[in-house]
Protein backbone atom coordinates (compact mmCIF):
# COMPACT_ATOMS: atom_id res chain seq x y z
CA UNK A 1 0.00 0.00 0.00
CA UNK A 2 1.81 3.50 -1.04
CA UNK A 3 1.64 6.15 1.82
CA UNK A 4 2.89 8.80 -0.45
CA UNK A 5 -0.14 8.33 -2.82
CA UNK A 6 -1.59 11.91 -3.52
CA UNK A 7 0.98 14.23 -5.35
CA UNK A 8 0.72 17.87 -5.51
CA UNK A 9 3.39 19.20 -8.03
CA UNK A 10 4.17 23.07 -8.54
CA UNK A 11 6.25 24.00 -11.39
CA UNK A 12 8.17 26.84 -11.75
CA UNK A 13 10.42 28.57 -15.22
CA UNK A 14 10.99 27.60 -18.84
CA UNK A 15 8.19 25.28 -21.03
CA UNK A 16 10.85 22.20 -20.56
CA UNK A 17 10.32 22.72 -16.82
CA UNK A 18 6.82 22.40 -17.60
CA UNK A 19 6.81 19.52 -19.99
CA UNK A 20 9.06 17.73 -17.09
CA UNK A 21 6.28 18.18 -15.09
CA UNK A 22 4.01 16.53 -17.50
CA UNK A 23 6.33 13.75 -17.42
CA UNK A 24 6.90 13.22 -13.62
CA UNK A 25 2.80 13.20 -13.48
CA UNK A 26 2.87 10.55 -15.84
CA UNK A 27 5.50 8.59 -14.75
CA UNK A 28 3.77 8.33 -10.83
CA UNK A 29 0.27 8.14 -12.14
CA UNK A 30 0.88 5.09 -14.56
CA UNK A 31 2.55 3.50 -10.74
CA UNK A 32 -0.50 4.15 -9.05
CA UNK A 33 -0.25 7.35 -7.45
CA UNK A 34 -2.46 10.26 -8.24
CA UNK A 35 -2.29 13.98 -9.06
CA UNK A 36 -3.91 16.68 -7.17
CA UNK A 37 -3.92 20.71 -7.41
CA UNK A 38 -4.44 20.83 -3.97
CA UNK A 39 -1.29 21.34 -1.93
CA UNK A 40 -3.22 20.91 1.55
CA UNK A 41 -4.27 17.25 1.04
CA UNK A 42 -1.18 16.28 -0.62
CA UNK A 43 1.10 13.56 0.78
CA UNK A 44 3.72 14.61 -1.36
CA UNK A 45 4.60 17.71 -2.95
CA UNK A 46 6.87 18.01 -5.90
CA UNK A 47 8.42 21.48 -5.98
CA UNK A 48 9.95 21.26 -10.14
CA UNK A 49 12.48 24.65 -9.79
CA UNK A 50 14.17 27.07 -11.87
CA UNK A 51 16.94 28.73 -11.37
CA UNK A 52 17.33 31.46 -14.33
CA UNK A 53 15.39 34.43 -11.99
CA UNK A 54 16.86 35.61 -8.51
CA UNK A 55 13.47 36.43 -7.59
CA UNK A 56 12.08 33.07 -8.80
CA UNK A 57 14.61 31.47 -7.23
CA UNK A 58 14.63 33.37 -3.60
CA UNK A 59 10.35 32.58 -4.19
CA UNK A 60 11.29 29.28 -4.40
CA UNK A 61 13.67 28.61 -1.56
CA UNK A 62 11.15 30.34 0.74
CA UNK A 63 8.33 27.59 -0.25
CA UNK A 64 11.34 24.53 0.23
CA UNK A 65 11.77 26.31 3.75
CA UNK A 66 8.03 26.49 4.45
CA UNK A 67 7.77 22.65 3.25
CA UNK A 68 10.13 22.07 6.18
CA UNK A 69 7.41 22.36 8.61
CA UNK A 70 4.94 20.32 7.19
CA UNK A 71 4.91 16.01 7.44
CA UNK A 72 4.29 16.10 3.63
CA UNK A 73 7.20 14.15 1.75
CA UNK A 74 8.90 16.89 -0.10
CA UNK A 75 10.82 16.24 -3.34
CA UNK A 76 13.02 19.31 -5.14
CA UNK A 77 13.64 18.14 -9.18
CA UNK A 78 14.24 20.81 -12.14
CA UNK A 79 17.72 22.63 -11.95
CA UNK A 80 17.94 23.83 -8.55
CA UNK A 81 19.58 19.87 -7.00
CA UNK A 82 21.96 20.43 -9.58
CA UNK A 83 23.01 23.50 -8.50
CA UNK A 84 22.18 24.07 -5.02
CA UNK A 85 21.87 21.36 -3.61
CA UNK A 86 23.68 22.41 0.07
CA UNK A 87 21.27 25.09 0.34
CA UNK A 88 18.30 22.84 -0.04
CA UNK A 89 19.81 20.67 2.70
CA UNK A 90 19.78 23.60 5.04
CA UNK A 91 17.11 24.64 4.01
CA UNK A 92 14.94 21.56 4.40
CA UNK A 93 16.92 19.30 5.83
CA UNK A 94 14.17 16.21 5.17
CA UNK A 95 13.73 17.24 1.50
CA UNK A 96 14.50 14.93 -1.09
CA UNK A 97 16.41 16.00 -4.31
CA UNK A 98 16.21 14.74 -7.37
CA UNK A 99 18.63 16.54 -10.10
CA UNK A 100 17.38 17.32 -13.95
CA UNK A 101 18.91 14.08 -15.03
CA UNK A 102 17.05 11.81 -12.70
CA UNK A 103 13.49 12.25 -13.52
CA UNK A 104 12.99 8.61 -14.31
CA UNK A 105 13.74 8.12 -10.88
CA UNK A 106 10.31 9.61 -9.52
CA UNK A 107 8.49 6.68 -8.76
CA UNK A 108 10.96 4.61 -7.11
CA UNK A 109 12.43 7.71 -4.89
CA UNK A 110 9.06 7.78 -3.07
CA UNK A 111 9.17 3.99 -3.20
CA UNK A 112 12.25 4.17 -1.24
CA UNK A 113 11.56 6.47 1.29
CA UNK A 114 8.30 4.51 1.71
CA UNK A 115 10.26 1.26 2.55
CA UNK A 116 12.91 3.20 4.19
CA UNK A 117 15.29 1.98 1.93
CA UNK A 118 18.68 4.45 1.33
CA UNK A 119 17.91 6.88 -1.44
CA UNK A 120 19.92 6.06 -4.02
CA UNK A 121 18.75 8.62 -6.24
CA UNK A 122 18.61 11.19 -4.04
CA UNK A 123 22.27 12.67 -6.22
CA UNK A 124 22.20 15.72 -7.76
CA UNK A 125 25.13 15.68 -9.66
CA UNK A 126 24.77 16.67 -12.67
CA UNK A 127 26.20 13.22 -14.30
CA UNK A 128 27.44 12.71 -17.54
CA UNK A 129 24.93 9.95 -18.64
CA UNK A 130 21.76 11.30 -20.42
CA UNK A 131 18.30 10.75 -19.65
CA UNK A 132 15.82 11.18 -22.60
CA UNK A 133 12.69 12.92 -21.66
CA UNK A 134 11.19 11.62 -24.96
CA UNK A 135 8.35 9.40 -25.54
CA UNK A 136 7.78 8.75 -21.53
CA UNK A 137 4.02 8.94 -20.04
CA UNK A 138 2.89 12.25 -19.70
CA UNK A 139 0.08 14.12 -18.48
CA UNK A 140 -0.42 17.30 -20.59
CA UNK A 141 -1.00 20.43 -18.41
CA UNK A 142 -3.28 21.23 -21.48
CA UNK A 143 -4.35 18.76 -23.65
CA UNK A 144 -4.66 21.22 -26.64
CA UNK A 145 -0.66 21.60 -26.31
CA UNK A 146 2.02 19.37 -26.79
CA UNK A 147 4.84 20.55 -25.23
CA UNK A 148 7.79 18.39 -27.31
CA UNK A 149 11.49 18.74 -26.14
CA UNK A 150 13.81 18.14 -28.47
CA UNK A 151 17.36 18.53 -26.57
CA UNK A 152 18.43 18.98 -23.14
CA UNK A 153 21.77 21.14 -23.01
CA UNK A 154 23.60 23.36 -25.28
CA UNK A 155 26.94 23.72 -26.96
CA UNK A 156 27.73 27.28 -25.06
CA UNK A 157 29.44 28.48 -21.74
CA UNK A 158 27.48 32.08 -21.50
CA UNK A 159 29.53 33.69 -18.24
CA UNK A 160 26.21 34.58 -16.39
CA UNK A 161 24.60 31.33 -17.19
CA UNK A 162 23.57 29.00 -13.93
CA UNK A 163 21.17 26.43 -16.13
CA UNK A 164 24.45 24.91 -18.35
CA UNK A 165 25.54 23.92 -15.06
CA UNK A 166 22.58 21.81 -14.54
CA UNK A 167 21.67 21.01 -17.70
CA UNK A 168 25.49 20.57 -19.31
CA UNK A 169 26.22 19.79 -23.01
CA UNK A 170 23.83 19.39 -25.86
CA UNK A 171 22.22 15.66 -26.06
CA UNK A 172 19.79 16.31 -29.21
CA UNK A 173 17.03 13.14 -29.04
CA UNK A 174 16.44 11.47 -31.93
CA UNK A 175 14.59 12.85 -35.08
CA UNK A 176 12.17 9.71 -34.87
CA UNK A 177 11.75 9.77 -31.16
CA UNK A 178 10.39 13.31 -31.78
CA UNK A 179 8.23 12.51 -34.57
CA UNK A 180 6.64 9.37 -32.72
CA UNK A 181 6.43 11.55 -29.87
CA UNK A 182 4.26 14.49 -31.41
CA UNK A 183 2.25 11.59 -34.11
CA UNK A 184 1.17 10.51 -30.53
CA UNK A 185 0.01 13.50 -29.06
CA UNK A 186 -2.00 15.02 -32.24
CA UNK A 187 -3.20 11.89 -32.25
CA UNK A 188 -4.60 12.47 -28.39
CA UNK A 189 -5.93 15.46 -29.59
CA UNK A 190 -3.09 18.30 -29.54
CA UNK A 191 -3.70 21.12 -31.77
CA UNK A 192 -0.69 23.07 -31.14
CA UNK A 193 2.99 21.66 -30.90
CA UNK A 194 5.83 23.80 -28.82
CA UNK A 195 8.91 22.89 -29.69
CA UNK A 196 11.18 23.58 -26.83
CA UNK A 197 14.83 23.05 -24.83
CA UNK A 198 17.64 25.68 -23.89
CA UNK A 199 17.93 26.41 -27.84
CA UNK A 200 16.51 24.73 -30.46
CA UNK A 201 18.92 26.73 -33.03
CA UNK A 202 21.77 24.27 -32.61
CA UNK A 203 19.13 20.92 -33.15
CA UNK A 204 21.30 17.88 -33.97
CA UNK A 205 24.93 19.65 -33.83
CA UNK A 206 25.95 16.76 -31.18
CA UNK A 207 25.57 14.43 -34.12
CA UNK A 208 27.91 17.14 -36.36
CA UNK A 209 25.02 18.34 -38.65
CA UNK A 210 21.89 21.21 -38.09
CA UNK A 211 18.73 19.18 -38.21
CA UNK A 212 16.21 21.20 -37.36
CA UNK A 213 14.95 22.34 -40.95
CA UNK A 214 14.99 18.63 -41.20
CA UNK A 215 13.20 18.16 -38.21
CA UNK A 216 10.82 20.86 -38.64
CA UNK A 217 10.15 19.74 -42.47
CA UNK A 218 9.41 16.27 -41.11
CA UNK A 219 6.83 17.86 -38.36
CA UNK A 220 4.95 20.02 -41.05
CA UNK A 221 4.14 16.88 -43.14
CA UNK A 222 2.37 15.08 -40.89
CA UNK A 223 -1.29 15.33 -42.14
CA UNK A 224 -3.05 16.38 -39.29
CA UNK A 225 -4.35 20.27 -38.37
CA UNK A 226 -2.17 21.95 -36.16
CA UNK A 227 0.10 24.93 -35.46
CA UNK A 228 3.93 24.74 -34.57
CA UNK A 229 5.55 27.05 -32.45
CA UNK A 230 8.64 26.78 -32.43
CA UNK A 231 10.65 27.79 -29.31
CA UNK A 232 13.68 29.77 -28.44
CA UNK A 233 16.75 30.11 -30.88
CA UNK A 234 20.07 31.66 -30.04
CA UNK A 235 21.03 34.14 -32.93
CA UNK A 236 24.56 32.00 -33.59
CA UNK A 237 22.63 29.15 -34.44
CA UNK A 238 19.73 30.92 -36.79
CA UNK A 239 22.31 32.81 -38.80
CA UNK A 240 23.48 29.37 -40.89
CA UNK A 241 20.07 28.01 -41.14
CA UNK A 242 18.73 31.19 -42.06
CA UNK A 243 17.25 31.16 -45.05
CA UNK A 244 16.06 27.73 -44.89
CA UNK A 245 14.06 29.07 -41.61
CA UNK A 246 12.51 31.71 -44.17
CA UNK A 247 11.36 29.04 -46.58
CA UNK A 248 9.82 26.92 -43.24
CA UNK A 249 8.15 29.95 -41.58
CA UNK A 250 5.84 30.59 -45.05
CA UNK A 251 4.00 26.97 -44.56
CA UNK A 252 0.43 28.10 -42.95
CA UNK A 253 1.31 25.36 -39.55
CA UNK A 254 4.20 27.50 -38.77
CA UNK A 255 3.18 30.16 -36.35
CA UNK A 256 5.27 33.45 -37.42
CA UNK A 257 6.73 33.89 -34.06
CA UNK A 258 10.71 34.06 -33.79
CA UNK A 259 12.16 33.76 -30.12
CA UNK A 260 15.93 34.85 -30.25
CA UNK A 261 17.30 36.14 -27.06
CA UNK A 262 19.88 38.55 -27.53
CA UNK A 263 21.28 39.22 -23.93
CA UNK A 264 22.49 42.85 -24.13
CA UNK A 265 23.00 44.53 -27.65
CA UNK A 266 26.53 45.56 -27.21
CA UNK A 267 28.55 44.07 -28.60
CA UNK A 268 31.24 44.81 -26.35
CA UNK A 269 28.78 43.27 -23.64
CA UNK A 270 28.42 40.10 -26.16
CA UNK A 271 31.94 39.45 -25.83
CA UNK A 272 32.11 39.66 -22.06
CA UNK A 273 28.98 37.36 -21.64
CA UNK A 274 31.10 34.75 -24.36
CA UNK A 275 28.32 35.09 -26.47
CA UNK A 276 29.69 34.30 -29.98
CA UNK A 277 27.63 36.79 -32.27
CA UNK A 278 27.46 40.44 -33.34
CA UNK A 279 24.44 42.47 -32.64
CA UNK A 280 24.93 43.46 -36.88
CA UNK A 281 23.68 39.64 -37.35
CA UNK A 282 20.63 39.90 -35.45
CA UNK A 283 19.36 42.83 -36.66
CA UNK A 284 20.05 40.80 -40.11
CA UNK A 285 17.88 37.73 -38.71
CA UNK A 286 15.09 40.16 -37.92
CA UNK A 287 15.17 41.85 -40.57
CA UNK A 288 14.45 39.23 -42.95
CA UNK A 289 12.66 37.77 -40.65
CA UNK A 290 9.96 41.13 -40.68
CA UNK A 291 10.66 41.26 -44.55
CA UNK A 292 9.04 37.79 -45.09
CA UNK A 293 6.45 38.53 -42.43
CA UNK A 294 6.08 41.79 -41.68
CA UNK A 295 3.46 40.81 -38.75
CA UNK A 296 5.80 38.32 -36.99
CA UNK A 297 6.08 38.05 -33.26
CA UNK A 298 9.36 38.89 -32.09
CA UNK A 299 10.60 38.10 -28.65
CA UNK A 300 14.00 38.58 -27.05
CA UNK A 301 15.89 38.36 -24.16
CA UNK A 302 17.65 40.88 -22.22
CA UNK A 303 19.74 40.78 -19.26
CA UNK A 304 20.40 44.62 -18.00
CA UNK A 305 23.40 45.35 -15.93
CA UNK A 306 25.88 43.16 -16.48
CA UNK A 307 28.85 44.33 -14.89
CA UNK A 308 30.60 45.70 -17.25
CA UNK A 309 27.65 47.65 -18.98
CA UNK A 310 28.14 51.06 -19.26
CA UNK A 311 26.12 53.75 -19.95
CA UNK A 312 26.65 53.58 -23.94
CA UNK A 313 25.80 49.71 -23.85
CA UNK A 314 22.42 50.46 -21.89
CA UNK A 315 21.80 53.21 -25.04
CA UNK A 316 22.79 50.42 -27.32
CA UNK A 317 20.01 48.21 -25.61
CA UNK A 318 17.29 50.99 -25.56
CA UNK A 319 18.29 51.49 -28.98
CA UNK A 320 17.41 48.03 -29.89
CA UNK A 321 13.99 48.24 -28.80
CA UNK A 322 13.16 51.33 -30.23
CA UNK A 323 14.45 49.83 -33.25
CA UNK A 324 12.66 46.28 -33.43
CA UNK A 325 9.67 46.88 -31.30
CA UNK A 326 9.96 43.38 -29.84
CA UNK A 327 6.71 42.17 -29.45
CA UNK A 328 7.65 40.05 -26.07
CA UNK A 329 10.89 40.68 -24.18
CA UNK A 330 11.84 38.52 -21.08
CA UNK A 331 13.78 41.52 -18.87
CA UNK A 332 16.41 40.32 -16.26
CA UNK A 333 18.37 42.00 -13.89
CA UNK A 334 21.95 40.71 -13.69
CA UNK A 335 22.07 38.49 -10.65
CA UNK A 336 25.44 36.51 -9.50
CA UNK A 337 24.94 32.81 -9.48
CA UNK A 338 27.67 30.34 -7.95
CA UNK A 339 30.28 28.67 -9.88
CA UNK A 340 29.43 31.05 -13.08
CA UNK A 341 32.68 32.30 -15.20
CA UNK A 342 30.58 35.95 -13.96
CA UNK A 343 30.46 35.65 -10.12
CA UNK A 344 33.65 37.21 -9.21
CA UNK A 345 32.51 40.45 -11.36
CA UNK A 346 32.13 43.32 -8.96
CA UNK A 347 28.28 44.21 -9.39
CA UNK A 348 26.39 47.50 -10.60
CA UNK A 349 25.37 49.86 -7.79
CA UNK A 350 21.48 48.92 -7.44
CA UNK A 351 20.20 52.17 -8.27
CA UNK A 352 21.89 52.11 -11.79
CA UNK A 353 20.66 48.66 -12.15
CA UNK A 354 17.01 49.44 -10.85
CA UNK A 355 17.17 52.77 -13.22
CA UNK A 356 18.43 51.29 -16.43
CA UNK A 357 15.97 47.81 -15.94
CA UNK A 358 13.11 50.30 -15.71
CA UNK A 359 14.37 52.74 -18.86
CA UNK A 360 14.12 49.47 -21.05
CA UNK A 361 10.67 48.47 -20.01
CA UNK A 362 9.10 51.43 -19.97
CA UNK A 363 10.82 51.58 -23.66
CA UNK A 364 9.55 48.02 -24.42
CA UNK A 365 5.91 48.88 -23.24
CA UNK A 366 5.38 51.60 -25.87
CA UNK A 367 6.89 49.94 -28.75
CA UNK A 368 4.67 46.97 -27.63
CA UNK A 369 1.75 48.65 -27.58
CA UNK A 370 2.60 50.87 -30.62
CA UNK A 371 3.21 47.37 -32.68
CA UNK A 372 -0.84 46.43 -31.76
CA UNK A 373 -2.33 49.51 -32.74
CA UNK A 374 -2.95 48.67 -36.58
CA UNK A 375 -5.25 45.08 -35.43
CA UNK A 376 -7.80 47.56 -34.28
CA UNK A 377 -11.15 46.19 -35.88
CA UNK A 378 -9.61 43.77 -37.60
CA UNK A 379 -10.74 40.33 -38.16
CA UNK A 380 -8.34 37.46 -37.45
CA UNK A 381 -8.61 33.75 -37.96
CA UNK A 382 -7.69 32.29 -34.17
CA UNK A 383 -6.98 29.00 -32.41
CA UNK A 384 -8.68 28.77 -29.47
CA UNK A 385 -6.32 27.26 -27.24
CA UNK A 386 -7.09 27.39 -23.68
CA UNK A 387 -9.90 27.99 -21.11
CA UNK A 388 -8.35 31.01 -18.68
CA UNK A 389 -9.32 31.01 -15.05
CA UNK A 390 -11.68 34.07 -15.75
CA UNK A 391 -14.74 31.93 -16.20
CA UNK A 392 -16.23 32.13 -19.56
CA UNK A 393 -12.75 33.93 -21.65
CA UNK A 394 -10.35 32.00 -23.48
CA UNK A 395 -7.88 32.46 -24.76
CA UNK A 396 -6.55 31.99 -28.76
CA UNK A 397 -3.76 32.51 -30.94
CA UNK A 398 -3.62 34.28 -34.36
CA UNK A 399 -1.03 33.41 -37.18
CA UNK A 400 1.27 35.83 -35.74
CA UNK A 401 1.15 33.89 -31.79
CA UNK A 402 -0.56 37.59 -30.40
CA UNK A 403 -2.72 37.07 -27.12
CA UNK A 404 -6.75 37.21 -28.29
CA UNK A 405 -8.95 37.17 -25.50
CA UNK A 406 -12.43 35.85 -25.91
CA UNK A 407 -15.73 35.85 -24.06
CA UNK A 408 -17.66 33.01 -24.30
CA UNK A 409 -20.58 30.67 -22.72
CA UNK A 410 -19.19 28.23 -25.23
CA UNK A 411 -17.11 25.68 -23.74
CA UNK A 412 -17.07 23.49 -27.28
CA UNK A 413 -15.03 26.63 -29.02
CA UNK A 414 -11.80 24.70 -26.97
CA UNK A 415 -9.60 23.54 -29.98
CA UNK A 416 -11.61 25.35 -32.39
CA UNK A 417 -10.27 27.99 -35.13
CA UNK A 418 -12.89 30.64 -35.57
CA UNK A 419 -12.93 34.58 -36.85
CA UNK A 420 -12.44 37.29 -34.51
CA UNK A 421 -12.54 40.88 -34.74
CA UNK A 422 -10.43 42.66 -32.71
CA UNK A 423 -12.21 45.20 -30.25
CA UNK A 424 -9.46 46.03 -28.29
CA UNK A 425 -5.69 46.27 -27.53
CA UNK A 426 -3.43 45.70 -24.65
CA UNK A 427 0.19 45.65 -24.40
CA UNK A 428 0.48 41.98 -24.26
CA UNK A 429 -2.93 40.68 -25.52
CA UNK A 430 -5.64 41.67 -27.43
CA UNK A 431 -9.49 41.57 -26.45
CA UNK A 432 -11.33 39.96 -29.62
CA UNK A 433 -15.30 39.42 -30.13
CA UNK A 434 -16.27 36.07 -32.19
CA UNK A 435 -18.13 37.06 -35.22
S1 LIG B 1 23.15 29.17 -24.50
FE1 LIG B 1 24.15 30.28 -22.85
S2 LIG B 1 22.39 31.08 -21.63
FE2 LIG B 1 21.58 29.44 -22.92
S3 LIG B 1 21.68 27.58 -21.63
FE3 LIG B 1 23.58 27.64 -22.88
S4 LIG B 1 25.09 28.66 -21.59
FE4 LIG B 1 23.05 29.11 -20.72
Amino acid sequence: MQQNKLIYIETYGCSANQNNSEILAGLLTSSGFQITNNKEIADTVILNTCIVKNKTENKIKRKIQDQSKTKQLTIITGCMPDTDSKNIKQLNPKALLLGTKHLKSIVKTIQDKESNLPILNNTTKPNKEKEEKILLPKIPLNNLISITQISEGCLSNCTFCKTKLSKGNLHSYTQDNIIKSIKNDLQSGAKEIWLTSQGNGCYGMDRGKRELPELLTKILSLPHRFKLRLGMMNPQHVLPILNELIEIYQNKKMYKFLHIPIQSASNKILRDMKRPYKIEEVNQIIKLFKDSFPNITIATDIITGYPTETKADHQQNLYFITKHKPNILNLSKFSKHKNTQAQSLKELNIETLNKRNSEIMRQHRNTASENKNHFKNQILKVLVNKKTYLGNIYEARDENYNIILIKSQDKSILGKTLQVKIIKLGVHHMIGEII
